[in-house]
């Protein structure tokens, strides 16, 4: 089944505002007309002046993380009413550097995923295996315990708003990539899992990004394995002449 491109750009931790600005300026520009779905993860601060320039364009706003509350007293917790508020349209949630750095549960994580589909944001669920884990035959099971505790409670309906990226940790950052089948493999292993957690109509549609080390040099081979969607970008998404790249295959 033909599904839509969608590749997104991770920016992490980085960037100074007139840094986030000129390189949304120049994916606007350069993204613009082209046909595959985009996103970017733009830090907190610098979420209102990025929504200036690619509002009403064809790339998404997206937040790195948002609060699993409503506004309250929660220090120094992002609700998705003030992300909604300043045109945020998508959130990232799950990714491997909040489960181990910050060590962020499936528990709350889920909250999130609930909290964010419930008002309204689309969702990049980031799941994905250690190396040890890899090591030890265990990554599907772990890709198989997080897509059921990341979508607990999430509707068939809700599902359309919701794109899973599958991001095996020890390729993230790393230079290391997944090979094509063995990333082909297990985005395979999770749609037919989101087929028995939901329907086939659901794991037919449902778009899976694969993230890790993802360059315009690999990329053209990971994306056309028949179950790989889209990408989740980090180190090639902070230039626009390494993440354009990716984003016009
Ligand atoms: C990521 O941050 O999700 C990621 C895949 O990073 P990188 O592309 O740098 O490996």
């Amino acid at each position: 089944m033909a599904r839509t491109h969608y590749i997104a750009g991770n920016w992490k931790m980085n960037t100074s505002k007139a840094e986030a600005v000129a390189l949304a300026k120049d994916l606007v520009e350069q993204l613009k007309g082209k046909s595959n779905k985009y996103m970017i993860g733009v830090p907190f601060v610098y979420l209102d002046a990025v929504a200036q320039v690619v509002k009403g364009t064809n790339i998404l706003l997206g937040a790195q993380d948002v609060a699993a509350t409503p506004n309250g007293a929660h220090t120094g917790e992002v609700s998705t009413e003030m992300l909604k508020d300043i045109g945020v349209q998508s959130v990232i949630l799950g990714h491997s550097e909040r489960r181990h750095e910050i060590g962020e549960s499936d528990e709350l994580i889920n909250k999130k995923v609930r909290r964010a589909l419930n008002e309204g944001l689309e969702v990049v669920l980031c799941i994905g295996e250690l190396l040890a884990e890899r090591e030890a035959g265990e990554a599907e099971n772990v890709c198989a315990f997080q897509l059921s505790a990341g979508l607990a409670g999430v509707t068939a309906e809700q599902m359309k708003k919701v794109t899973i990226a599958y991001e095996p940790v020890w390729a993230i950052g790393t230079g290391k990539t997944a090979t094509p089948e063995d990333a082909q493999a297990i985005h395979k292993f999770c749609r037919d899992y989101i087929a028995k957690l939901y329907s086939q109509a659901v794991a037919d549609e449902v778009i899976i990004q694969y993230g890790g080390s993802m360059k315009a040099s690999n990329a053209p081979e990971l994306l056309a394995q028949p179950d790989i969607d889209g990408g989740l970008i980090g180190g090639a998404a902070l230039k626009a002449e390494t993440f354009v790249p990716i984003c016009v295959i």
